[in-house]
């Protein structure tokens, strides 16, 4: 038996893993023990991943339209038909009309393909990931907090810290390594307390020494009611908020409009409960903070970053061992979506395409002047599913993606993509919710079928190389963009023979910036589980933490301490829609189920969609377990079976996020059918996390 070391591709935590394979053949995987960042532990994840290179589904030659139905075909066709029809959408339409969306578990050495392509040679910023989907509001709350999208902490912090303070994240499930380091160090630390924020008593939950079961989207209210706490009854650390912040005043003036009578009324949860919270956070000498969905899909996703921010900064737990903002990203690769630039208003290496500047950095790198590159931030995702419908976008490409399952109200975006005169779907599987609407399938490379980096959330980039050839006629995703740019008759900016040689002009985009990644190459990786970024030079050990100076980069050099008030969410319920709708994630399963809904003892563990609703509830409308019901919210409807649970509180349900009609067989167990899809003005992030719904028993 063979072995090579690999990455998780599936959540950001980025464990080292071991595959085990004979040639063609992937036979097990299992985790690195003396990696630093999973330390022999694993989920279920990864170790499934071995049934997905023989399933049935598995593309192995490109697919075309033909009488309507998706036809097997050359590559020479598939190719010459999308870079005809790119061109002449480009020449009719302007290059605006196209537009490029990626899963965020594509390798840096892709995001950085397409970006070329996109923004320096066809002109179009339309360029995005589901990082949109999924950390664009942490990276703003970054960006207006510190002054980058840098986060500072590391994995090792979890060992040294006394409280880890978890909101609106259900690791246990989500991010299942992290937590079991936190139990682990529970158990050894009996000082060590967690708080958990999170509208429902999650598996995360049950480990908490403080658990506010918080109204959904109250969570801006919540942290300035603990901030209002910290300051009225000296727990702000006022060296450290005089040497190192700005904006103290400003703060301090509008918490005292959060006196916990006020939050206890907006958040559910009691004024003691509040008070508490915050003395446990006043007393911790180092608090690491965790966020995730319940924070970020919300259309105050970056109010409520800014205020989690406000608390480590008050208390002076910031850049420091222990503590500090742990931001977790959901997909393999979502910091690297971030910082080589795979959403609308970036460039790579952390730039904006507003700053003139910055785009003559990358216009000189990418061989073309900075006129070529559109300062107009591009089409989130949400606007380009506008714009298929209004005609303003023609032609998407779809990568490792699968919006039609994954957008919220999913009628309305499949109707878009139905419209498109141009849908490519590069991907590794077919049928997908998505490549139902295609014109033109690409068979891609997966996981151990291709070479690149990952860059995780401590930092940390790490090579997952190429173990066996991928199946077919499938070809690596480099590979893919590669040839349509030089079909498309732009040759001689693509000539790249390997993955390696992708990354090593990457890496010059990210001279003298914070993700700096010259002192790393495809050997250094080979040979080590990877420097965590920063890492300037060939004899850089890698950065553990940031700003330990703290010096920010923001104008000032300081931090910034924002002064943000609650509001409400986009849509409320009322006497027609009485019930909030939250949705979350299954441990067997992974955004849309496309790998993880075709492994069969995973989708047999449920066999649909279930709806939790509080017992209260249950009783006024007349429901029983296992009865079959319908939600319906503003915008379509969704069909579950009835879960009485005291977890959820009253007035709110529950419904889990996977279950499109690829994964459970039926049309209409999609949680997404009813979610809305208005966002966060700053960070253009979707509200998935709160819907106003009504319940039929059917
Ligand atoms: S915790 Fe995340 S990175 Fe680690 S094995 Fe599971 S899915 Fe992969």
């Amino acid at each position: 038996m063979l072995q090579k070391k690999s990455v998780c591709p599936y959540c950001g935590i980025g464990c080292g893993l071991l595959v085990d394979y004979e040639p063609g053949n992937i036979v097990k995987v299992s985790p690195m023990v003396d990696h630093p960042t999973n330390q022999g532990l694993i989920c279920q994840l990864p170790v499934n991943l071995p049934k997905l290179f023989t399933h049935k589904d598995r593309l192995r030659n490109p697919m075309m339209r033909q009488n309507d139905q998706l036809m097997p075909t050359s590559w020479d066709k598939a190719i010459s038909h999308v870079a005809l029809e790119l061109n002449r959408i480009i020449k009719d339409y302007g290059p605006d009309a196209v537009a490029f969306f990626s899963g965020a578990a594509c390798f840096s050495e892709e995001y950085y393909l397409a970006n070329k392509l996109m923004k320096a040679v066809i002109g179009s910023n339309n360029v995005e990931s589901t990082s949109r989907l999924c950390m664009s509001s942490t990276a703003m709350g970054f960006i207006s907090t510190l002054g980058a999208d840098a986060p500072p902490t590391c994995y090792a912090d979890m060992e040294e810290a006394d409280l880890f303070f978890i909101a609106g994240n259900n690791m246990a499930v989500s991010l299942p390594v992290i937590f079991q380091r936190i139990c682990a160090v529970r158990e050894k630390n009996s000082h060590a307390k967690v708080i958990v924020i999170d509208p429902r008593i999650t598996e995360t939950a049950s480990i908490a020494d403080i658990h506010l079961q918080i109204r959904p989207a109250t969570d801006v209210a919540l942290n300035n009611s603990l901030a209002y706490v910290l300051i009225n009854n000296g727990f702000v650390d006022e060296e450290f908020v005089k040497k190192y912040t700005t904006g103290f005043e400003d703060l301090k003036e509008l918490v005292q409009e959060y006196p916990p009578s006020r939050a206890a009324r907006i958040t559910g949860c009691s004024e003691k409960q509040i008070f508490e919270t915050a003395i446990t956070i006043g007393q911790s000498k180092a608090m690491l903070t965790f966020w995730l969905q319940g924070y970020n899909q919300s259309t105050q996703a970056v109010f409520k970053n800014n205020t989690l921010h406000n608390l480590l900064l008050l208390t002076g737990n910031y850049c420091r061992v222990g503590a500090g903002p742990l931001s977790i990203t959901g997909e393999a690769n979502t910091m690297a979506c971030r910082w080589i630039g795979a959403l609308s208003h970036l460039l790579p290496g952390m730039r904006l395409v507003s700053n003139s500047r910055h785009r003559e950095e990358v216009a000189e790198l990418w061989g073309t002047t900075a006129e070529k590159i559109n300062p107009i931030p591009g089409r989130s995702i949400i606007d380009i599913i506008k714009g298929l419908h209004s005609g303003d976008i023609r032609a998407l490409w779809v990568l490792a993606s699968n919006p039609a399952a994954s957008l919220p109200h999913t009628e309305w975006v499949k109707e878009a993509l139905s419209k498109a005169e141009l849908l490519i779907v590069q991907d590794i599987f077919h049928p997908t919710e998505t490549s139902m609407f295609a014109n033109v399938v690409l068979a891609g490379a997966q996981w151990c079928e291709k070479t690149g980096t990952f860059i995780s959330s401590e930092r940390r980039i790490q090579l997952a190389e190429k173990v066996i050839a991928p199946p077919g006629n499938a070809k690596s995703d480099c590979d893919i963009i590669c040839m349509i740019a030089k079909e498309m008759g732009f040759a001689d900016k693509f000539l790249f023979t390997s993955p390696e040689e992708v990354f090593e002009e990457l890496k010059k985009t990210t001279s003298g910036r914070i993700c700096d990644a010259n002192g790393v190459s495809y050997d250094r990786l080979r040979n080590s589980t990877g420097p965590q970024l920063p890492c300037p030079t060939d004899d850089h050990p890698g950065t553990k933490r940031l700003f330990e100076n703290m010096q920010f980069p923001r104008p000032d050099g300081r931090a910034a301490l924002l002064a943000r008030h609650f509001q409400p969410p986009s849509e409320q319920t009322d006497g027609e829609y009485p019930f909030a709708l939250i949705t979350g994630r299954m441990a067997p399963q992974f955004n849309t189920g496309t790998r993880t809904g075709r492994i069969t003892h995973l989708d047999t563990t449920v066999s649909t969609n279930f709806v939790e609703i509080h017992p209260n509830d249950a009783k006024d409308f007349e429901t029983a377990d296992g009865d079959v019901v319908d939600m319906i919210s503003r915008r379509g409807r969704v069909r579950g079976i009835v879960s009485i649970q005291e977890r959820v509180l009253p007035g709110t349900v529950y419904m889990n996020l996977h279950f499109g009609e690829v994964m459970s067989g039926e049309k209409n167990t999609l949680a997404n059918l009813v979610c809305n899809p208005v966002y966060d003005n700053y960070s253009k992030q979707p509200e998935y996390k709160f819907c106003a719904v009504k319940i039929v028993k059917i």
